[in-house]
């Protein structure tokens, strides 16, 4: 059992998302997945939870499986919306007596449907104040890079940021293609008085489409130059996967050098990515 927080005291972090899987097949691949990134003793590896609280009980469960089936600090995320404050003071709960130390505090998505699925907690922050209350948690919150799409602008969007972070342990973001906006945003961090660590979230582009819907709905850029670094091989599968690899090694080393504190990668329940690009990156030697 291991504090992410503690982890990066100690120098850079390598670690990955999954998210928990809805048929048996998709368990048997992420367990799979699981065992051959046991390998490179991953620092930590984080579960997503299902919009407006979907997943509730598979996030849970499969949270406490990992860290007691493998060992690897599992880090719970949880969302505001759809719940109320009993919910999850109970879900909190039943993370402390698992012995689950680690949980990301999220806003999380109104339904697309435009339906109402309102919690008593509106933000991330609330939610952050909310686990420090029952206490023993390292605490991570979401940072955008490019701003959240639902901020009116970007003075805002900081300030609520350097809000949430100061009062939690550390943040990890969203994906981005680019090192500056990264950089932008820890300057801006830093000019409000706050240095907590902030990991990016590494996406390996796999699939043109699928990055392009992922862009539209988080606000992150995917830039030209980038996209026209995929166009000759746009038509191969497994040359778009190999580039896309080629590129996150880029962007991970660049990060690296640029002084981030580790990088989370979005392995979407598959081990090959992840793999090459901590290969790629030396990480293993
Ligand atoms: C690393 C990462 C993991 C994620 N995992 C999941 C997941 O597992 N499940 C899921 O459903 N979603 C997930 N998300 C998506 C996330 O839930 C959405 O981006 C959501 O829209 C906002 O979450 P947040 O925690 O940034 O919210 P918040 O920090 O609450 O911010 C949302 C918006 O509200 C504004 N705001 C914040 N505080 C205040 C305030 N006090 N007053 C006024 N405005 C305020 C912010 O500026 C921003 O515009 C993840 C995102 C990231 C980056």
């Amino acid at each position: 059992m291991t504090r992410i927080d503690a982890l990066l005291a100690a120098g850079p972090t390598f670690s990955f998302e999954v998210f928990p899987p809805k048929t048996d097949d998709g368990r048997q691949q992420l367990d799979a997945a699981l065992d051959e990134l046991s390998v490179i003793s991953p620092s930590f590896v984080s579960v997503t939870y299902g919009a407006g609280g979907s997943t509730r009980d598979l996030t849970r469960d499969l949270v406490i499986d990992i860290q007691s089936g493998t060992g690897i600090p599992t880090m719970a995320h949880l969302t505001c919306v759809a719940h109320t404050r009993s919910d999850l003071l109970a879900l909190v709960g039943q993370y402390r007596d698992a012995g689950i130390e680690n949980l990301l505090a999220l806003g999380g998505d109104p339904p697309a449907d435009g339906g109402d699925i309102d919690g008593e907690l509106t933000h991330a922050s609330d939610l952050v104040d909310l686990v420090a209350g029952v206490g023993g948690f390292c605490v991570a919150v979401a940072a955008q890079p490019e701003m959240h799409p639902r901020s009116p602008d970007r003075a805002s969007d900081r300030k609520y940021l350097a809000a949430k972070l100061a009062a939690a342990d550390f943040a990890i973001t969203q994906f981005f293609f680019e090192v500056e906006p990264y950089l932008v945003m820890m300057d801006e961090l830093a000019a409000a008085g706050v240095h907590k660590p902030v990991i990016p979230g590494i996406m390996p582009v796999a699939n043109l489409g699928a990055v392009d819907r992922m862009a539209a709905m988080s606000g992150a850029a995917f830039p030209d130059h980038v996209r026209q670094r995929f166009e000759p091989v746009a038509d191969d599968p497994d040359a778009v996967r190999a580039l896309g690899i080629e590129l996150a090694t880029e962007l991970s080393a660049d990060l690296l050098a640029a002084g981030a504190p580790g990088l989370h990668v979005y392995a979407l329940n598959r081990s090959a990515t992840t793999l090459a690009i901590h290969a790629n990156l030396g990480l293993g030697a």
